[in-house]
């Protein structure tokens, strides 16, 4: 008999541990997407000695790495570049060309993600009315969610309200943001009317304040960041433009007044990526995701490299510094799911929204190629020549990013074509120092481009919801009103290629050399997850990752 029992617990163990096996199932049960934002390629180079094993050099050495991954469109802005990686679309399609555009009908600027008819939930804080309406197609997520009668769960998560709306899409079950009014992660009225307990619970631990009472001091010792110029350089506006230098007061830099604390500056540290991390582990446990057989998708969207890329510049240490600790934050992330889920019920990507320019000072100073465009001057002579050949007239309605919305209605009243006070625009706008390219909407909807930057435009562009004349600036030019003096909006590679890994699952051990887009990201899901393509994807499927 108790040779028995033992055969029996033998075979018991065999099957426990055959269940847990590592042979990966036929879809992995949970998707991973991550986005750092604002990181360019070659952050992953210069920092490659100083990563720890188990954070992006694990993702490199036993993922697939795509070398040469890149944005296809003019726009790199965080609403744009979030949108494309979840729908596979360009902007032209999926109708986000810009994280503000100009409606002439009303006359007012809008919001990427801006909803009226929303209310947000978990605050009471202003400007937090959000939704995806405005998006114009399916995300994979939303594909995900119709394909699994609603049982495959969708969440997304950022500090930024875009970011966490936009990959998420209209069916998700929750996109949750950072408030930064009151330091919690809220949603729409769009996904829910209350917020789940595990947010009420993570919300009452108020981590941001443990995060801003931190002095911020560089990881390791300063004299060794030798990958980033020294941080006496003033090429960075810091924090008010005070301070520039290591080490952060963060509890005096938080104050707002003698009692209450400014949450938004946990944006703007290395910590604010901190408390992503936390959220996202509290969004795996308290969601549940990755459990059963349908699979899940959660989107995680780390904002703070972006603000701190603008505050400070590519080669500060405060850059080295944010890129060392958003190292441990990933290995901790991919630690817990490998634990939880096991690596292979799990597919984890990471990418990009877009990169950065350099400082276009500290450019200068180097006697590199770099300068900055003033938009209002520019528009103010625009005005005055438009005056001079048509008449005393408003005609320029707005200048936004790269955009000039010309008063059209005037314009038909006058009897004037639109295509011939399009065209004397961007003629007169390719005057400017520091301008490359200016284009018509008219050459936009009537001209077949196929390659190259007027391509990019064309994929930027939407007639809905674009201006009549794109602006595009030289390389390495930023627009004056860019306070930071670092910004990204071009079709240049130092805004456009990205780094993008696939890891998990049956995903081969691999470096691929050639060219691939961010718009390739969601096809691929598809064919992991077998269902159909977001309904206005043309990016490729990245066969390398199946053989
Ligand atoms: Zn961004
Ligand atoms: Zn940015």
């Amino acid at each position: 008999m108790k040779r028995i029992c033992i055969t029996l617990v033998a075979v018991l163990q065999f099957v426990v541990s055959y269940g847990q096996s590592r042979i990966p199932p036929q879809r992995p049960k949970l998707v991973v997407g991550i986005v750092v934002d604002q990181m360019r390629i070659d952050y992953l180079y210069r920092y490659w000695d100083k990563f720890e094993d188990k954070g992006f050099k694990k993702l490199v050495n036993e993922g697939s790495f795509f070398k040469n991954t890149n944005l296809n469109y003019q726009f790199t802005q965080t609403a744009c570049g979030h949108a494309s990686i979840y729908t596979g679309a360009v902007p032209s399609v999926h109708g986000i060309v810009s994280n503000y555009w100009y409606t002439r009908m009303k006359k007012q600027k809008v919001y990427c993600v801006a909803d009226p008819k929303c209310n947000p939930v978990g605050t009471e804080s202003p400007n937090n009315n959000m939704s995806p309406v405005n998006l114009l197609c399916n995300t994979i997520g939303d594909e995900l969610r119709i394909a699994t009668q609603m049982k495959g769960k969708v969440v997304s998560i950022s500090l930024k309200d875009r970011a966490a709306i936009l990959p998420a899409g209209h069916t998700a079950n929750a996109a949750y943001w950072y408030d930064k009014g009151t330091g919690k992660f809220i949603t729409s009225s769009h996904y829910m009317q209350a917020l789940p307990q595990w947010v009420n619970d993570f919300n009452g631990k108020k981590l941001p304040d443990i995060y801003l009472d931190r002095l911020w001091t560089p990881l390791y010792p300063i004299e060794t960041y030798t990958e980033s110029y020294p941080d006496s350089l003033k090429y960075e506006y810091g924090y008010g433009a005070t301070q520039t230098v290591f080490p952060y007061d963060l509890a005096f830099l938080s104050k707002k007044d003698k009692i209450n604390r400014d949450y938004e500056m946990l944006l703007d540290v290395p910590f604010g990526n901190t408390l992503l991390n936390d959220f996202a582990i509290a969004t795996i446990m308290g969601e549940e995701l990755g459990r059963d057989n349908e699979p899940d998708i959660l989107a995680v969207s780390y904002s703070s490299t972006d603000y701190m890329g603008h505050r400070f510049n590519p080669y500060s240490p405060e850059m080295e510094d944010a890129y060392l600790r958003i190292d441990k934050e990933i290995a901790l992330l991919i630690e817990f799911i490998e634990k939880e889920i096991g690596k292979e019920n799990v597919v984890i990507f990471l990418t990009s929204d877009h990169g950065s320019s350099q400082h276009a000072d500290y450019m200068k100073s180097l006697k590199a190629q770099g300068g900055k465009f003033n938009p209002a001057y520019a528009m103010t002579l625009l005005r005055s020549y438009l005056n001079a050949v048509y008449g005393q007239g408003d005609w320029v309605m707005e200048y936004m990013s790269g955009q000039i919305y010309l008063n059209q209605t005037l314009i038909e009243d006058s009897k004037l074509s639109l295509r011939d006070v399009q065209e004397k625009t961007a003629a007169f706008m390719i005057q400017f120092n520091g301008v490359a390219n200016a284009m018509s909407a008219y050459s936009m909807v009537n001209t077949p481009f196929t390659d190259g930057i007027f391509k990019m435009m064309q994929n930027s562009f939407s007639q809905e919801r674009s201006g009549d004349v794109f602006i595009n600036l030289r390389p390495g030019w930023v627009e004056e009103s860019s306070i930071y003096g670092v910004d990204h909006n071009t079709p240049y590679t130092y805004d456009t290629h990205v780094p993008l890994i696939w890891y998990g699952w049956k995903i081969p051990r691999k470096t691929i050399y050639e060219k691939a887009f961010i718009t390739d990201i969601a096809p691929t899901l598809s064919f992991i997850l077998n269902i159909s393509f977001p309904n206005g994807s043309s990016g490729n499927v990245l066969t390398q990752i199946f053989n």
